[in-house]
């Protein structure tokens, strides 16, 4: 079910606990900003999420509150999980699903990186 973007983060969340070691997750990468993992039901040969350590709900939620350098750590994670799973010269996908109309299910801000084959146009 799609998240009410409304709701107070929640740090039940999955995502959460993955953050907190409660559960594991297939981990490529993690700084002091952000925490990369394969998704559990991968859309794509790669399909990586990207999630920042702070307390986020959405992109929304994030760019409206988190500092400059939590964004930018976070930005540069994002490039850098791409080019470290070789998907530059190939091409890839970055996608952020807000809210009820994106079909975000986990409220904790992910950045899906998906690539490893011709993704077609934008959206279906
Ligand atoms: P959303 O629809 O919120 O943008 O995407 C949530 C993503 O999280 C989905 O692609 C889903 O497969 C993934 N996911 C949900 N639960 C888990 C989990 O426990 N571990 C991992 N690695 N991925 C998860």
């Amino acid at each position: 079910m799609p998240i009410d973007p409304t709701l107070p983060y929640d740090e039940a969340n999955i995502f959460a606990k993955i953050l907190r070691g409660e559960i594991p997750s297939k981990k490529v990468y993690e700084d002091d900003h952000a925490l990369a993992f394969h998704d559990i039901a991968p859309q794509a040969p790669v399909h990586i999420l990207v999630i920042p350590k702070g307390a986020y709900v959405s992109w929304d939620d994030f760019t409206a509150k988190a500092s400059d350098a939590e964004i930018a750590g976070f930005a540069r994670a994002v490039g850098h999980v791409a080019r470290e799973a070789g998907l530059v010269d190939a091409g890839y996908r970055v996608l952020y699903n807000v809210g009820v109309n994106g079909g975000q299910e986990v409220p904790h801000l992910h950045a899906h990186i998906f690539g490893g084959k011709p993704l077609g146009r934008m959206i279906g």
